[in-house]
């Protein structure tokens, strides 16, 4: 197979993706720009597909590829990224990567499901030592002493449709919370996607509060959230209940035997207006006799979704562990601050989803038409660096 040359990418993100006015208007908020926001921007994108790392890797690139070769057009330096994404504005940037999972939506990329899940999580990245900002969490080591700098924010993603679509993140400051910045990314997304998009939204039992789960009753979305011992009330009426019962339904997950329970007649803790409470308790049962038992909460009724169905949707919150932060830190360098300002910060961060979003639609969806094998992800970089032939080859 003929490997895909980046104007091939290039093409598929302009065109099939709508993205080519996105890149010449991305928000940019300088003055006399001097050089074109669209070299720019997609500069940005281009760097998180390549997994150049680093802002210096990106200038060396403009410099010395062929610019046909990468549409970067006119080479520019660090100073000139910092400057302009200290300035786009995220709010356009997050309308761009809402409209591409729409477009997604349309173009029937989701599996064939009922239920369609956005996860939110929340993670630390951009470690530092340098300098300081208002996003900035203290980092201390055991004597107390402050060692550096870390960043947090929350992250939603698509799950539970097939393939995993991280799309937007909200940061927040150490006098602020992971919980209220998950409450803004929800509705921010809600009204972005629109009511309908999604199905569900899937959650970790940190956000298994009233708060959380009043805004997420708000935006008329129900909830699957894992119920722990910071519910010390409900989580102690579940164990009373179902350990001293059958379970409600066996079935096979793969290779793994599943015992589940399933009530939906809990009481509420006293914050929480939700007439009743639903549980469902699995105890997962693998080939090599360990077992993983885990409770989860939601507002669905038995009628809307099934025993396995909640099931699957409470397995969905692994998505954006794995392809989201774990995928972003490893592969796209989502851990490496590329410049140490809270807007630069958040604008690398959308704009590597984004480039995460187009490389995985391209991948996934596109090259998969064909008799071809698909490409892993790294091999797609690798195809792409082969094709980026420096401008200077021929006369050396
Ligand atoms: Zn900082």
């Amino acid at each position: 197979m003929k490997g895909p040359s980046v104007p091939a990418i290039f093409h598929y993100a302009c065109f099939n993706l709508a993205l080519k006015s996105f890149l010449h208007h991305p928000g940019d908020g300088r003055m006399q720009p001097r050089i074109p926001a669209f070299s720019l921007s997609w500069g940005l994108l281009l760097g998180a597909i390549l997994r150049l790392k680093s802002a210096l890797r990106l200038e060396w690139l403009a410099r010395s590829a062929d610019r046909k070769e990468t549409g970067l057009g006119a080479g520019f330096g660090d100073d000139a990224l910092a400057y302009f994404t200290e300035r786009v504005d995220p709010e356009v940037v997050r309308q761009r990567t809402a409209a591409t999972l729409k477009l997604a939506k349309c173009n029937k990329v989701f599996e064939e499901t009922a239920f369609i899940g956005l996860a939110i999580d929340g993670t630390g990245a951009g470690r530092s030592t340098k300098g300081s900002c208002p996003l900035c969490h203290p980092v201390q080591d055991s004597q107390g002493k402050v060692t550096g700098q870390i960043h947090h924010f929350v992250m939603i993603s698509v799950v539970g449709a097939g393939i995993t679509l991280p799309f937007d993140v909200e940061p927040y400051g150490p006098g602020d919370s992971e919980y209220a910045a998950g409450q803004r990314v929800l509705k921010r997304s809600t009204e972005h996607l629109g009511p309908r998009f999604a199905d569900y939204v899937v959650v970790d039992a940190k956000f298994a509060t009233a708060p959380f789960l009043h805004t997420a009753d708000g935006v008329g979305m129900p909830v699957i959230a894992r119920l722990k011992a910071n519910l010390p009330e409900l989580s102690a009426a579940v164990e009373a209940r179902f350990a001293n019962q059958p379970p409600t339904v066996t079935f096979q997950h793969g290779e793994d035997r599943i015992e589940a329970w399933d009530a939906d007649d809990f009481d509420p803790w006293e914050t929480l207006d939700w007439p009743t409470v639903r549980v469902l308790r699995y105890r997962q049962h693998k080939p090599d006799g360990a077992i993983v038992q885990a409770d989860w909460l939601t507002d669905f009724s038995i009628a809307r979704l099934g025993t396995r169905s909640f099931f699957k949707l409470a397995k969905s919150r692994w998505e954006i562990e794995n392809q989201g932060f774990n995928d972003g830190k490893n592969l796209y360098g989502m851990e490496h601050i590329q410049h140490h300002h809270p807007n630069s910060m958040l604008v690398n961060w959308l704009f590597l989803l984004l480039a995460l979003m187009i490389e995985r639609l391209y991948r996934n969806r596109y090259l998969h038409r064909g008799t071809h094998p698909i490409l892993t992800s790294m091999q797609l970089k690798d195809t792409l660096w082969l094709y980026l032939r420096p401008a200077h080859a021929d006369t050396s």
